[in-house]
């Protein structure tokens, strides 16, 4: 195993294990299958557990394997504040208490605000007394390390960088979304800043394995270096030293196995030039399977009604290769769940963007489209519903 460090020099395993994906028996998890997996790995060096007060289950379930390894001191447990639900500064307490009686532990290693979606919803639990809580909680051990865990654009994510002093930040990332969520730029950004940046969806929730046009896949077949789908995804992300940790949802004995020989083996800046450029193929073999040619230059940029042109039409296009639902949750993470939203809905068909669009895509038309298929009318009259709640 190979370790990266946090700000305070704290060596942390560069495969995380990510326990929101135990596998389940019925309604619950599997402790006895979760716990053979998540000691596997633990046992081989793995030393950094990511779980979240929303994941059903996930928190006892890892504090049970802990406690029963006798291994909590041989880990760092990262775990999520849902500040979504937070009415009152009374509340934070209340979570905080009950996760750490969950995991049976008196401290969280790293403790994130969970999918923190702009500095308008950061600014609001700075008006509960957040930092003041942060600060006694970090006084008296109870929080070694705090963060935020993101979901948005790039400029939303540097803009929450730059709101305060964190330890770390969690960012979706890989080679799909090279250029959208936070991104290479904001991936960049935050390490520059001496920011650790772990990373979670390396797979995109395993979609770029199991959901692989059959192209991307003969492509990674016919290549001399043989490797699996998973072990270009993680190579990719090893390659780069910006990033600190990649989190896996492991629930199989062979995940645990490959995913930790390729931590192992990996190194930064191993990449050929060739190993890009098959990764640029198998990402156009992606594209090529989908409905508008959009580039995502980003040309048509900045709309004046503020619409997400090119985020609309990746999500747009993803729902050729990934299932509907989590392509549409994905983009209203993105556009839609936050007060400034830039979803399809604000377009006014006004046509400005299409003269500077190098493609010559229709654009109003194609986002016509893309409404229908991302934010069909109920999603859409829900999602104001949501602006409304996060506007209190
Ligand atoms: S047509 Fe829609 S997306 Fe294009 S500039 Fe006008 S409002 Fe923005
Ligand atoms: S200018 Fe055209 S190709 Fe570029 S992001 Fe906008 S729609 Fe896509």
């Amino acid at each position: 195993m190979q370790y990266r460090k946090l700000k305070d020099g704290t060596e942390v395993s560069v495969l995380g294990y990510g326990c929101m994906r135990f596998d389940k028996k019925g309604n619950r998890i599997d402790i006895d299958k979760a716990e053979r997996e998540v000691m596997a790995a633990i046992e081989a060096g793995v030393n950094y557990l990511d779980t979240a007060y929303v994941y059903s289950g996930s928190e006892e379930a890892l504090g049970t394997i802990l406690e029963r390894n006798q291994c909590r001191d041989k880990v760092y447990i990262a775990t999520k504040l849902p500040h979504y639900l937070i009415k009152n500064p009374k509340a934070v307490d209340r979570y905080f208490d009950e996760q750490k009686k969950r995991l049976k532990t008196d401290h969280i290693d790293l403790y994130l605000m969970h999918m923190l979606p702009d500095t308008a919803a950061w600014d609001k639990l700075a008006g509960f007394g957040m930092k003041e809580w942060i600060d006694r909680k970090k006084a008296s051990g109870e929080i070694r390390n705090i963060g935020f865990s993101f979901h948005g654009d790039t400029p939303t994510f540097k803009a929450l960088i730059d709101a305060y002093d964190w330890d770390f930040c969690q960012i979706q990332y890989n080679y799909l979304d090279e250029n959208t969520q936070a991104g290479k730029e904001g991936l960049q950004y935050a390490a520059a800043k001496g920011i650790p940046v772990v990373i979670m969806e390396p797979l995109r929730g395993g979609r770029l394995v199991k959901y692989l046009p059959p192209r991307a896949k003969k492509l990674m077949e016919a290549y001399p270096v043989k490797r699996s789908p998973a072990e270009w995804a993680f190579r990719w992300l090893y390659n780069q030293p910006e990033v600190t940790c990649v989190l896996s949802g492991m629930n199989t004995m062979e995940m645990v196995t490959e995913n930790v020989r390729v931590a192992s083996e990996a190194m930064p800046g191993e990449f050929t030039k060739r190993d890009f450029f098959l990764i640029e193929k198998v990402k156009e073999a992606i594209n090529q399977s989908v409905k508008v040619g959009c580039t995502g230059c980003a040309y048509c940029m900045p709309c004046p009604q503020g619409v997400d042109i090119p985020n609309t039409f990746l999500n747009y296009n993803k729902l050729a290769y990934e299932p509907k639902t989590q392509v549409m949750l994905e983009y209203l993470q993105i556009t839609g769940m936050k007060r400034d939203n830039s979803d399809v809905s604000k377009c006014i068909q006004c046509g400005a963007c299409e003269k500077h669009c190098p493609q010559h895509i229709p654009i109003r038309e194609e986002l016509k489209n893309a409404k229908k298929a991302l934010m069909p009318f109920p999603v859409e009259h829900a999602m104001k519903g949501v602006r409304l709640f996060l506007k209190h």
